[in-house]
């Protein structure tokens, strides 16, 4: 059973979805169907789309779980042994990529954060951000790290368009690349050189 909040933040999730993935002009009648729906309805819609765990199939129909297990395609930017970062098929900034716990569970395990973290780090190193907003989310009781890069003055709630994979892995590519470094001496070896440099004194 759902509670009011639930709903609310379901409607909103399927309305967000649908703005953007469905045709421009069936958006406007598949909105007001869903804001229309009763509890009923919308329970039976979720079971008929899949889009919250069933016992037999376990999460099949969790986005989150399909994205983690790699049956929806994603380009990935690291993982661990507990979480993906992927980045946001609908991002609102360059760089915009969500981490997602493996576990279908509603507290995301605190090693993701950290995984947010590192990989935050690159995004300010290469795309220079003004600031970068971490935030969680929970869609259908998987809960994930959205990491977004603020350039101007987006938040969570501004405008997304939909990417295409080839050009989130340019943007992958770029993330990655490595600077040019110059060949140097590492420390250790400076030190012992210097270490060893006769003391005369004349
Ligand atoms: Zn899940």
């Amino acid at each position: 059973m759902l509670s009011d909040e639930e709903i609310i933040d379901i409607k909103q999730k399927l309305i967000s979805h649908i703005e953007s993935t469905f045709p421009p002009e069936q958006i406007l009648s598949a909105k007001s169907q869903i804001e229309a729906m009763n509890l009923e309805q919308l329970e039976s819609f979720i079971e008929k789309n899949k889009l919250i765990k069933n016992p037999e199939e376990e999460n099949a129909g969790c986005v989150f779980c399909n994205i983690a297990s790699g049956k929806i395609n994603s380009v990935r930017l690291g993982e661990d042994e507990n979480a993906v970062a992927v980045l946001e098929i609908n991002p609102i900034s360059k760089g915009h990529f969500i981490v997602v716990p493996f576990q279908h569970t509603d507290y995301a395990p605190k090693e993701a954060m950290e995984l947010a973290k590192k990989i935050s780090k690159k995004i300010r190193e290469k795309f220079s951000p003004k600031e970068i907003e971490i935030l969680k989310s929970k869609m259908f009781g998987h809960e994930i790290i959205n990491v977004l890069p603020v350039y101007n003055n987006e938040n969570l709630n501004s405008e997304r368009h939909r990417e295409t994979m080839e050009n989130l892995e340019k943007v992958k590519e770029e993330l990655e690349k490595k600077e040019e470094v110059k060949e140097e001496k590492p420390l250790k070896e400076k030190i012992e050189e210097f270490r060893w440099l006769p003391k005369r004194i004349p």
